[in-house]
């Protein structure tokens, strides 16, 4: 594996294969990415935790998707982070927010500094859902599942055994680890394909590579996952080299938000005609963009009724 040829270390998807057991996996690092939409609001230290890591998720299952669109996943539950949005488009761009309470979130005990944020102290009770969207005139698909587990990685991986029946491994980390102390975040996945036509080995073998890569898999640290002096390919090389790693392309990922003056005033104008009726009397109406803070501005009398007798 060429090591020197990696020029770029951050805000990627590196997908990799491991022979001969047609394991696939995808390493996805989230450098200013990440520390840009979660500096986008002020949200409490845990609350920018476990959106980041909700973030780094949604990069890892959208490289596993064959789409063109928009992946989503959204929470919705019961405890102090009562909504998590992040979302994926085919070309890389990714946004997210979460929603809070902040009077419950001071009642929620601080996680180990190693550990990931707890689903059931944050989250609470509730489900994950997962929605490609892509476009008019096609079919949405959504698979949806009750919050199951003690942080998303488990909760992603519960979904998976329940309604897809893909054998994967899921590994997420998130910490200020940066310069400056930067948000990053890095994501590990990993999963079974049969390749067509059959394995080329015996099926224990097969078995015993898979368990052997997800143990390799589970030895990579938290911090070795958000390093930024550890670039994808020593981190893939040092992780599995005794098992034939090869990587291919990667995808550049970046934060963007698709909120415009024009996306915003045209929601605004399709509420009913009473709301529109108030909105006319204000002089000033102002909306925030839930994902990136972006603040519009539009005049009340912009409102009037298209058609007036
Ligand atoms: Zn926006």
């Amino acid at each position: 594996m060429p090591i020197e040829s990696d020029p770029r270390r951050d805000d990627l998807v590196q997908p990799f294969q491991i022979d001969p057991f047609a394991l696939r996996g995808r390493l996805v690092r989230l450098g200013p990415t990440v520390d840009r939409i979660l500096s986008q609001h002020d949200y409490p230290e845990p609350v920018a935790a476990i959106l980041g890591e909700a973030i780094v998720l949604a990069v890892v299952l959208a490289g596993a998707l064959k789409y063109d669109g928009i992946f989503t996943l959204q929470t919705k539950s019961d405890g102090p982070v009562r909504l998590i949005v992040a979302d994926v488009t085919t070309e890389g761009a990714v946004r997210g927010y979460a929603q809070y309470d902040r009077d419950r979130l001071d009642e929620v005990p601080p996680a180990r500094a190693d550990a990931s944020p707890s689903v059931p102290g944050l989250i609470g009770k509730g489900y994950i859902a997962f929605t490609v969207d892509q476009g008019e005139h096609t079919e949405r698909y959504q698979g949806i599942v009750e919050l199951t587990g003690a942080n998303l990685a488990e909760c992603a991986q519960h979904y998976f055994r329940q309604s897809e029946q893909i054998q994967a491994g899921i590994k997420l980390s998130v910490a200020r680890a940066g310069h400056d102390g930067a948000w990053r975040a890095g994501g590990l996945m990993l999963q079974r394909v049969p390749p067509e036509g059959g394995y080329t080995v015996i099926a224990d073998d097969v078995e015993d590579g898979w368990r052997r890569a997800m143990v390799l898999m589970s030895s990579a640290t938290p911090a070795e996952l958000v390093d930024p002096a550890l670039s994808p390919h020593r981190l893939l090389f040092r992780l599995f080299h005794d098992e034939g790693v090869r990587v291919f392309a990667t995808h550049p990922i970046e934060a963007r938000c698709r909120c415009s003056s024009e996306r915003i005033g045209r929601i605004l104008r399709s509420f009913p005609e009473d709301d529109i009726e108030e909105m006319r009397k204000d002089e000033v109406i102002s909306v925030t963009c839930e994902f990136c803070n972006t603040r519009y501005e539009f005049a009340g009398h912009d409102f009037a009724p298209l058609a007036s007798a």
